[in-house]
This record gives structure tokens, sequence and C-alpha cells, in this order.
């Protein structure tokens, strides 16, 4: 969880997985570190390994569904309209936070936190 919220390096905690932390500076969206710059992890773990995030992207963004439409229905009774309005414009909003959390929660699923590697940087 530590590394999903803070959006480090699963194995050691320490290093930045993206070379921006503002998700929402479209011309780095997309652009991570090779390898974490505290442990040396090799974050893309084998070719094409990020295309397994579009599952866990699916998932974030049904949570997200369902939880716009049950707390807009808490509030008040909205039409499909207002619903399918509501939920276009949190995706459009929300599609790089949730692309990145998506990247970093596959990568979580595969690299085991090893505490050993924390500290200082050993070179
Ligand atoms: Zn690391």
């Amino acid at each position: 969880m530590r590394s999903i919220m803070h959006m480090s390096c699963p194995r050691c905690q320490e290093g930045d997985v993206f070379k921006e932390a503002n998700p929402y500076k479209f011309g780095s969206l997309f652009e991570m570190h090779e390898n974490c710059p505290h442990c040396e992890l090799r974050f893309e773990v084998e070719p094409s390994f990020f295309y397994g995030a579009m599952y866990v992207s699916y998932g974030y963004s049904v949570a997200l569904f369902v939880a716009t439409y049950l707390i807009m229905n808490w509030i008040y009774e909205p039409t499909i309209l207002q619903i399918v309005g509501a939920l276009a414009v949190m995706v459009i909003l929300l599609a790089p936070l949730i692309l990145r959390l998506s990247r970093i929660t596959w990568l979580n699923i595969f690299v085991k936190y090893n505490p050993s590697k924390r500290g200082p940087k050993l070179k």
C-alpha cells in the first residue's frame, strides 16, 4: 500500500517509479525510470509487462463508476443522462491518475517488498 500511495519502488519503497511526480503533466505522463534510482530494480520486468496494467485499470474504473453512481443516488435521484455525464467527467479528469495507479499496482503484484533494500544507497 505504501508503495502504491507514494508511487515508489515496490521493492525498496524509496526510489520514484515515475520521472515526474505530477500525473497531470501530460508531456511526461508515461515516462518511467528504467530502473529504481535507489535499489536498481528493473521496473519493466519483461517486454510489454505493463500491458497487464490494463486489467487493473479496468478494475479501478469499475470501482470509480460504482462509487460515483452510489454517491449520486444517495444524494438525489439522477437521470441516466446525468449519471453518464458525471461518469464521463470523472473518467476524463482521473484518467492520468488511474493510469499511474494501475501501473504501480500491477508492479506491486509481482515485486515483493524487501526491507533490506531500504536505507542509504549502497554504491
Ligand atoms: Zn527500489
